[in-house]
């Protein structure tokens, strides 16, 4: 078995990511598994290079010091040949219409003369990376079900055109956490490309940035400490958090305090533990930017070595080399 799973360098790392992704890859993680930071996938909407290619390092390096193998971290674009090649393959096995089809194209930007052609073709990008690694399991939210549904069909489609070759892969529902809510709006859940940071905790602020967010934190008028996400869910997003941290039930987090600013401490002090390591293992990788270097050109090797075989065969069917 293989999963893949990415993180889209779209913007800083924050709590969320860590506690709903990058802390359970680094501890289900499987030997073969593979991670990747999918830097080609944020090309798809405007962005600046300059802050593109900083957040892939920083990105890169916020995984590595959560506890991620090294061998199984690569950046995307490292394997811009590699992907490239099948990307095209796989775009010349896909129908106009079945790229057309997929639900964030039409809501991103179906219609728009200037959408980014790269916007309708992405999904076929992403199927080349989960098909150039053998790739057997995606662990995807709800959103991306349709992508991996069209990576299945196109690895059946080659497969019973040109040649065995591709796994077929499958979409999992990863383990669920709930979402961490941004901390200024619990109906917004935090997001790398949220506008706005006063409500979302990023793996990379000082500790004192950390407990001015959970200060500000929103909360309601009930000033009750319970669990009761829908009646305060607010309250119920910090319980939530302080019991991630804890490894308890956010139930049982509640018990920890009675009052919201002592609710309030309790979390502030607990993610700054949470995150320490984090922070100064990935401030540490940033500031040796040449040993950062060395991992990820290792990573990439690893990455290429798997995959050469795979596309290697895939063109040889497919009528070229
Ligand atoms: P963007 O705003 O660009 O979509 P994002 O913060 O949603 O960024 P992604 O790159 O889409 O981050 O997701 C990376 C991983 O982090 C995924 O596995 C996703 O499920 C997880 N994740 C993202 N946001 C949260 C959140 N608020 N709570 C828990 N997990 C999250
Ligand atoms: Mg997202």
């Amino acid at each position: 078995m293989t999963r893949l799973s990415g993180i889209t360098p779209s913007g800083h790392v924050h709590l969320g990511n860590h506690l709903g992704a990058l802390r359970r890859w680094a501890t289900e993680g499987g030997p073969d598994d593979l991670y990747f930071i999918s830097d080609l996938h944020a090309m798809t909407m405007p962005y600046r290079p300059e802050r593109l290619r900083a957040l892939t390092r920083e990105n890169l390096a916020v995984l590595l010091a959560g506890g991620i193998a090294p061998e199984t971290v690569f950046v995307q674009s490292d394997l811009a040949g590699e992907l490239g090649a099948l990307n095209w393959v796989l775009e010349c096995a896909c129908g106009y219409g079945e790229a057309a089809r997929m639900i964030q194209f039409k809501e991103k930007g179906a219609g728009q003369d200037t959408a980014r052609l790269g916007l309708l073709t992405y999904p076929v990008l992403m199927a080349a990376d989960i098909l150039l690694q053998g790739t057997t399991e995606v662990p995807v939210g709800v959103d991306q079900n349709q992508h991996v549904e069209l990576a299945r069909t196109l690895a059946r489609r080659f497969n019973g055109t040109y040649g065995e070759v591709f796994a077929i892969p499958r979409a999992v529902v990863p383990r669920t956490a709930a979402a961490v809510r941004n901390l200024s709006d619990p109906a917004r859940k935090m997001a790398k490309s949220a506008q706005q940071h006063a409500g979302v905790v990023f793996a990379l602020d000082e500790p004192d940035v950390v407990r001015r967010k959970f200060r500000r934190a929103v909360t309601d008028d009930l000033g009750t400490v319970r669990y009761a996400p829908d009646e305060q869910p607010a309250v119920a997003n910090l319980l939530e958090i302080l019991g991630a941290c804890g490894d308890v039930s956010p139930y049982a987090a509640a018990e920890a305090a009675s009052t919201y600013s002592e609710l309030k401490d309790a979390v502030a002090e607990a993610v700054i533990e949470q995150l320490r390591p984090v922070r100064e293992g990935a401030r540490e990788l940033l500031d040796d930017p040449a040993e950062l270097d060395r991992t990820r050109q290792k990573g990439a090797g690893r990455a290429a070595e798997r995959a050469r075989p795979r596309l290697d065969a895939a063109l040889r069917l497919a009528g070229l080399r």
